[in-house]
């Protein structure tokens, strides 16, 4: 065991600050990262504050982050893919069992006994995973990705949650050339859902509660925008879309959202609001349209992901900031204030 720095925050109304945490000596298996970026997800200030209590409560102290990159530093005898000084990223799982049908099916993130890169039962030094606000990590070489070496590193990090979370659903659901595809909240998944889409051919619509937001929409890819608290405009889009993707993270009204999509058409929540939405039955069985989820996506996609990601140029806006500001970035997150997702420069922790 050997310490490394981190940002921890110490209860759900605390302030992310400075720490140190434990991380296990790579064994065999093992890849050790120096962590150069790590992007800021919506996910980690759901955790820091503990508004997923009912489904995983979080343990304190938590320290988040689970968009990664960086270079390797040391790896274990067993290790075959990485050596040190390669460019390596982890993503939102650290561990699965291995041997069930979903790891089977390469999707890890179904596992039944899958790890979180943070906030999750840590089978090596028992307590809990620690994330990527910090110096390094150690990950099994199997959770470890291959960052195409044409991206820049801080845009990059944002794909290992945001990107692989947008890119899997749209790539199950057939989001292909020709289809009207939705893309609701713009926010750090949902630019990423509009740059897959345009990517693979779409009609890309951006339905936003932002107004402000509709030149970047276009800019970054969206064929048309739509102010989803303006009836009128909802209106003339309603049985027009073969699918919608909801990366909303807070509360709102998603049978408005429904009654958008065609006969048949689908819209996938990966938005995880605290609380429970009412779902109009009408709103389903009016057009025999489908409800569903998604939840990440397993290794072979996210490296898939990736490799599109290199191919096509392909990385997340961001706003780079030092690891001092992160508290400030949680703020302005809330607020809808960032184009379109933090990323901190982990160089930031050095000098702490
Ligand atoms: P984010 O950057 O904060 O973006 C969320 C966007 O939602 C905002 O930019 C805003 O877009 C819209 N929004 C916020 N409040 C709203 C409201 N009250 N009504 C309507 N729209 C609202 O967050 P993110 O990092 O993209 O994450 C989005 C959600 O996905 C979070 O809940 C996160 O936990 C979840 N997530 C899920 C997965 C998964 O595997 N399923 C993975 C990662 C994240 P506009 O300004 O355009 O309206
Ligand atoms: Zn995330």
């Amino acid at each position: 065991m050997y310490k490394t720095k981190a940002y921890s925050a110490a209860g759900a109304t605390s302030p992310l600050a400075f720490t140190a945490i434990p991380r296990r000596e790579p064994t065999e298996r093992d890849v050790q990262i120096e962590i150069l970026f790590c992007g800021i997800c919506h996910s980690d200030l759901h955790q820091v504050r503990n508004e997923w209590s009912g489904i995983m409560p979080t343990v304190y102290p938590i320290v988040p982050g689970h968009e990664i990159v960086g270079r390797v530093t040391k790896v274990g005898s067993a290790v075959t893919k990485y050596q040190p000084g390669d460019l390596a990223a982890v993503g939102c799982l650290v561990d699965s069992d291995g041997t069930c049908p979903q790891c089977k099916a390469n999707l890890e993130q179904l596992c039944p006994n899958m790890t979180f890169t943070f906030n999750s039962p840590d089978k090596h030094l028992g307590g809990v995973t620690y994330g990527g606000y910090s110096d390094s990590i150690v990950v099994d070489e199997h959770f470890v990705l291959r960052v195409p070496s044409n991206l820049h590193l801080a845009g990059a990090a944002p794909l290992l949650c945001a990107g692989i979370t947008t890119y899997s659903p749209m790539r199950r659901w057939g989001v292909t050339k020709a289809k009207k595809v939705g893309v609701a909240g713009l926010g750090g998944l949902g630019h990423m859902g509009v740059k897959f889409a345009r990517a693979f051919g779409a009609h890309v619509v951006v339905l936003t509660t932002s107004p402000n937001k509709k030149e970047d929409a276009l800019r970054l890819g969206a064929d048309e925008v739509v102010v989803s608290r303006n009836a009128d405009e909802m209106r003339k889009h309603a049985g027009g879309f073969d699918f919608i993707l909801d990366t909303i993270s807070a509360q709102h009204d998603i049978n408005a959202y429904l009654n958008l999509l065609a006969h048949d058409g689908t819209l996938t929540i990966v938005g995880a609001p605290e609380k429970p939405m009412p779902v109009s039955a009408f709103s389903l069985l009016m057009g025999r349209r489908n409800l569903s989820g998604s939840l990440i996506g397993g290794i072979a996609e996210t490296q898939e992901m990736l490799d599109f990601c290199g191919k096509h140029n392909i990385t997340a806006d961001v706003e780079v900031i030092p690891i001092q500001k992160v508290n400030e970035a949680y703020e302005r997150l809330l607020k809808g204030d960032v184009k379109y997702r933090f990323s901190i420069d982990m160089a930031s922790l050095k000098s702490e």
